[in-house]
C-alpha cells in the first residue's frame, strides 16, 4: 500500500480486531454498554522504544507486551478484561511491521478475551510509542485496592521474580557466561511478560490489597505498605526465582526483587485463606508463593536467611 493514509491502515490492520461497540472503527468514538451492578476498571500504560523495549524487538512481542502490561493492572485489581484503546505514534510507515504488530495483538486478544475498541494513529519525529488504555469489569465496589492491607495478613506473589530484569541485563550485554537455554528464558520474559490474568477475578475472594509488580517487588510492596499505613516484611529466601535467573544472578535476591518489569501480582490476604489461595493458583495454572507478612508500622523490610534486615538503597525502577 503506497501512499496509505492512516485511515487505510486502520481499516486494514485494526478494524479486524475491533469488538462490539467499536463500529468497525469507522466512527469518532466507541460505546461501552453499561453493565448494571458492575464497575468498569480503567488503566493505561505506554511503552516507548529505547525505554521499555528495543526498537528492533519483534513487532508481535512489542504489541503483546503493550497489551500485557495493562492486563497485569486489570488482574491485580481483580478485574475481568473487556476492551482496550490503542494509541500508536509511528516514526515511519512500515506495513510489514504493522501487519506483524496486528497479528501479535490478535493472538493475545484471543488468549485473554479482550477486544480493540478504538485508538489513535499518527506519525512522530520521536521514537515509536505504543499507549494502551484497558478496561475490565468487577462487581460494583469490589476493585482490589492497594491501601487495604492489614496487620496479620500474609503476603503472596505470583510467578517468579527478576526474570525480566535478568533478560534486560543480558540484552544490554551484562550477562557473563550463561547457557543459551537460560539466556532465552530470561530474554523471552523481558520481551513478553506473562501476567496471571486468569487468576485476577478469583483474587477478589481473598486479597485484602494487591498491586502489579512493574517497578520492582520491593518498590511495589512499598506502595502497598504506604497506602495501607502498614509495614511489610519480605522474607528474602522465599522470593520465587527461576532456575535461569539463579544461573545468572545466583543468590542475589536484592537484584531480583528490585529489577522490575515482572508484571506479576503481589497481594496480601488474611492467613486463614492461605490454603484456598494456593488452590486457586493451581486452578489458574499460576504459581503462588507466600513471601512475607504485614505488621503494624511503616515501610518495607527485606530479611535474609538469618532473619536480619538487608539494607536496600534503591528499591525499584524510577523514570526520573
Ligand atoms: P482522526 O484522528 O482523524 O479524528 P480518529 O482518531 O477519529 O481519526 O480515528 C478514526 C477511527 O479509527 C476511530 O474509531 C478510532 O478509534 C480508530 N482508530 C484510530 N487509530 C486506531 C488504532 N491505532 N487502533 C484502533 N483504532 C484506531
Ligand atoms: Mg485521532
Amino acid at each position: 500500500m503506497t501512499g496509505a493514509s492512516e485511515f487505510d491502515l486502520i481499516a486494514k490492520y485494526f478494524a479486524p480486531l475491533a469488538g462490539a461497540g467499536a463500529f468497525e472503527l469507522q466512527d469518532d468514538a466507541a460505546t461501552i454498554a453499561a453493565r448494571p451492578g458492575t464497575d468498569l476498571v480503567v488503566t493505561t500504560d505506554t511503552l516507548i522504544a529505547g525505554v521499555d523495549f528495543f526498537e528492533g524487538d519483534p513487532p508481535e512481542s512489542i504489541a503483546r507486551k503493550a497489551l500485557r502490561v495493562n492486563l497485569s493492572d486489570l488482574a491485580a485489581k481483580g478485574a475481568e478484561p473487556w476492551g482496550y484503546l490503542l494509541s500508536l505514534s509511528l516514526p515511519g510507515l512500515d506495513e510489514a511491521w504493522l501487519d506483524a504488530f496486528a497479528r501479535g495483538l490478535q493472538d493475545d486478544q484471543e488468549r485473554f478475551e479482550i477486544v480493540l475498541l478504538g485508538g489513535d494513529t499518527g506519525a512522530t519525529p520521536g521514537p515509536l510509542s505504543v499507549a494502551i488504555t484497558a478496561f475490565g469489569h468487577v462487581p460494583e465496589g469490589q476493585m482490589i485496592r492497594r491501601g487495604s492491607a492489614w496487620a496479620g495478613n500474609l503476603v503472596f506473589v505470583t510467578g517468579t521474580i527478576g526474570d525480566s530484569g535478568g533478560g534486560l541485563a543480558l540484552l544490554k550485554g551484562d550477562g557473563g557466561a550463561l547457557d543459551a537455554a537460560h539466556r532465552n528464558v530470561l530474554i523471552d520474559r523481558y520481551r513478553l511478560p506473562d501476567p496471571p490474568v486468569a487468576l485476577g477475578p478469583s483474587l477478589r475472594r481473598f486479597a485484602s490489597a494487591a498491586i502489579d509488580v512493574s517497578d520492582g517487588l520491593l518498590a511495589d510492596l512499598g506502595h502497598v505498605a504506604e497506602a495501607s499505613g502498614m509495614r511489610i516484611i519480605v522474607e528474602g529466601p522465599s522470593v520465587p526465582r527461576s532456575p535461569a535467573l539463579e544461573a545468572l544472578w545466583g543468590g542475589d535476591i536484592v537484584r531480583a526483587a528490585t529489577a522490575g518489569d515482572d508484571y506479576q501480582i503481589a497481594f496480601t490476604a488474611p492467613a486463614r485463606h492461605e490454603a484456598a489461595i494456593l488452590e486457586a493458583g493451581r486452578d489458574a495454572g499460576t504459581r503462588i508463593t507466600r513471601i512475607g507478612r504485614v505488621e503494624a508500622g511503616a515501610g518495607i523490610v527485606l530479611l535474609d536467611a538469618q532473619g536480619h534486615e538487608v539494607e536496600v538503597a534503591r528499591k525499584g525502577f524510577t523514570h526520573f
